[in-house]
């Protein structure tokens, strides 16, 4: 088949590969001028399959809403947020209750350790060399942080990830850096997690997929899509549609603009996190892998020689404006926990990403209902752990087999209900 994608992140790019491996005529359209410009860009690196978790929680509509009133909550709702992303807060806090988290959680497990076997099948059988490392600690500072991480424990037991309760001493021996001064009340190791440089895959995974006869067209924006017998994809600036047999958007955010003319309406909205990534100083005092401190819901990843601090989630903020406290609490935690590993007086890149969000978490895979198009968008803040199992099974969906895993609860007939 000849086969359009729209957008180059993490997501179209394996999209890419997947469907050329199966032997199509893959044309990928990107209206920037590189692959991983946007939200692929500079992500946190973590692949969990066992904390991959809706955002869509209990607990977290008192959490979003007390934060209205506080400048420091790992969650910040802004004031000025537009009724479709009120809407979607409407739609997320349904999805908060007990039993739909505890569904979209499976959904995201399931998706998410497959996706892990296809991202090491991938890098091993490609030789892919980038950034990356093994294992993560989830750093527990108080008693309190000890009795809240319970119930995930007993999630990660029922899901068979294997994980270790270890004591600060234990913790210490696995992260020989971490600040000594800084209260530790135990922490929990998840030695099948990793960490990897998602924009570094995403360019070598291009690469292969060019090998295999995929065309990349940057500094393309599709204006238009029209679903099928005659799918086409018009391009800004450009009079001729051009003409498909399928089309995939994986545009990320701009997903939804693109499919609301079909009548297709995609509750997708920017849950904003940052980023700050910094030249390791002393490679003794960096962290070996990542760590996670769970009471500021911020990540410490290493990256090669650089070290990656990333955390908070804001819904209603603008673009471009970096919420300064959430930036203070970055380099408030890499003070906690390892004072002298970046060298923070040049080269520092402080990055604000927009993750495509859909009120319940799971990302939307599959047929769109429209014919000729189709979906793999909307993975939130797990983009980067879901794209290579969701890349293969949209390529199977697409040739009309069977995926190796159960997609129940990711297509787009969920939106109807
Ligand atoms: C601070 C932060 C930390 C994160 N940490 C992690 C993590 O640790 N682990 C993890 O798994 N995930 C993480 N994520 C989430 C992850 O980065 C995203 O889920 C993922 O990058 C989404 O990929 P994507 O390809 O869907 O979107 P994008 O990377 O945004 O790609 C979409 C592409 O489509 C292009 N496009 C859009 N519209 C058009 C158009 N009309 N025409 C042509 N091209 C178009 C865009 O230019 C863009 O390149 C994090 C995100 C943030 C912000």
């Amino acid at each position: 088949m000849k086969i359009a994608i729209i957008g180059a992140g993490v997501i179209g790019v394996s999209t890419a590969f997947e469907l050329a491996a199966d032997g199509h005529e893959v044309s990928v359209f990107e209206r920037r001028s590189a692959a991983a410009e946007e939200t692929s860009f500079a992500n946190a690196g973590i692949i969990s399959p066992g904390y991959a978790a809706p955002w869509a929680a209990p607990g977290m509509p008192s959490k979003a809403f007390k934060s209205l009133f506080g400048r420091q909550a790992p969650v910040q709702l802004g004031w000025g947020m537009t009724g479709s992303e009120l809407g979607w807060l409407w739609k997320w806090r349904l999805a908060c209750k007990p039993d739909a988290y505890l569904a979209n959680r499976s959904r995201l497990q399931r998706l998410a350790a497959y996706s892990q076997q296809r991202l090491q099948a991938i890098g091993h059988e490609l030789r892919l060399e980038y950034d990356r490392s093994d294992g993560q600690l989830l750093l527990l500072r108080s008693d309190k942080d000890l009795l809240q991480a319970e119930p995930s424990l007993q999630l990660l037991r029922d899901a068979g990830i294997p994980f270790k309760q270890l004591d600060s001493t234990a913790a210490r021996s696995i992260e020989p850096a971490l600040n000594a001064e800084t209260a530790l009340a135990g922490a929990i190791h998840l030695p099948g997690d990793e960490v990897g440089n998602c924009r570094q895959f995403t360019m070598l995974l291009k690469a292969a997929a060019q090998q295999l006869g995929a065309k990349f067209e940057f500094n393309c924006s599709v204006a238009q899509i029209t679903p099928a017998p005659a799918a086409t994809v018009s391009i800004a600036g450009k009079t001729l549609p051009r003409r498909f047999d399928a089309v995939v958007v994986c545009a990320g955010m701009a997903s939804a603009a693109l499919l609301k003319p079909l009548g297709l309406q995609i509750p997708l909205a920017a849950v904003h996190g940052y980023s700050i990534s910094a030249n390791i100083r002393e490679p003794l005092n960096a962290p070996v892998s990542a760590v996670f401190d769970a009471q500021h819901q911020v990540s410490i990843s290493r990256m090669g020689q650089r070290v990656r601090i990333a955390g908070g989630a804001d819904i209603g903020s603008h673009r471009e404006r970096k919420n300064a406290d959430t930036i203070a609490t970055l380099y408030k935690v890499l003070y906690d926990w390892f004072p002298g590993a970046a060298q923070l007086a040049s080269n520092v890149q402080i990055w604000k990403g927009a993750c495509p969000a859909l009120p319940d978490g799971p990302p939307l895979l599959g047929a769109s209902g429209l014919p000729g198009i189709w979906l793999n968008l909307g993975h939130g803040a797990s983009g980067w752990a879901l794209a290579c199992g969701s890349a293969r099974a949209t390529a199977d969906l697409l040739a009309g087999r069977t995926p190796e895993i159960d997609l129940e609860g990711l297509g787009v007939e969920r939106l109807r209900r």
